[in-house]
């Protein structure tokens, strides 16, 4: 995948599942003066009981194999090119209160109120030490992991922060590297990935999201979700483009 061009240099050479082609200035002063060191880059939820390819509990739709690939093959470029990386990981309790099982009488995807706000009720997924918990990438790519949801009593879609208002240590991981700048892909394009993008906004990063590297439970939620983020201000790319992201963040310079 990624190719050293000529011995001895830091450059590499890379071409991507869809055809794009970068080099990755991987010199430290290089990195340094193209702003590459306030990059981060979120991985959400790429979990087992997440996707088809494992036969997850709560599969989300296309997220086969090409998919994971894609999503795999991006995250070690991110991690070749040594931006800070995060994956967040839903890590529930086994009776976590966004599962149907934990509400007498509903169903897989019943929607019920709880503390007045809508809630879907979930096939149980991701349950603490669990198969289906575990990272469908390999867990050497990341330099932190955040896992949510992990208090039975509260529904926690954001990376930042649970519906009781509990933060997680992601806001603090970035501000320590001097993130200013997020990428976000992952799963499920209209339950985590958005709420994560959401609070990093509010947080004030500026927020990439890339759209061939996620997934949504729903089309409809998942457009809506979509306009949303865009309309809040984050920067939705279709795929990853190596002029877009030299451009906003100094990231990754095509090769052309
Ligand atoms: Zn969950």
């Amino acid at each position: 995948m990624l190719r050293r061009e000529g011995i001895g240099t830091n450059r590499y050479s890379a071409e991507t599942h869809e055809g794009l082609s970068f080099v990755l200035p991987l010199d430290q002063k290089e990195r340094e003066s193209i702003g590459i060191m306030k990059t981060g880059v979120i991985v959400v939820d790429v979990q087992a009981d997440f996707t088809e390819l494992k036969q997850g509990a709560l599969a989300v739709r296309g997220t086969d194999r090409v998919f994971i690939d894609g999503v795999r093959w991006s995250t070690e470029m991110f991690k070749e090119a040594k931006v800070t990386l995060v994956a967040t990981q839903d890590w529930h309790p086994h009776n976590h209160i966004s599962f149907y099982t934990s509400h007498e009488g509903k169903r897989p995807f019943d929607v019920t109120l709880i503390r007045g706000k809508e809630q879907v009720l979930w096939p149980p997924h991701c349950i603490q030490g669990t198969a289906g918990a575990e990272l469908v990438l390999d867990e050497g790519f990341f330099d932190a992991f955040i896992k949510t949801g992990t208090d039975a009593e509260y529904e926690s879609y954001s990376g930042f922060k649970d519906d009781g208002g509990s933060e997680t240590d992601l806001h603090r991981i970035l501000q320590q590297r001097g993130v200013t700048n997020v990428i976000v892909y992952g799963i499920a394009t209209d339950y985590c990935v958005k709420a994560t993008v959401m609070d990093a906004l509010v947080r004030g990063y500026t927020v990439m999201v890339v759209k061939s590297l996620m997934r949504g439970v729903d089309p409809d939620t998942s457009a809506r979700a979509v306009e949303e983020m865009k309309k809040r201000g984050a920067v939705l790319l279709d795929k990853l483009d190596g002029e877009t992201l030299r451009e906003s963040c100094g990231l990754l310079l095509p090769s052309s």
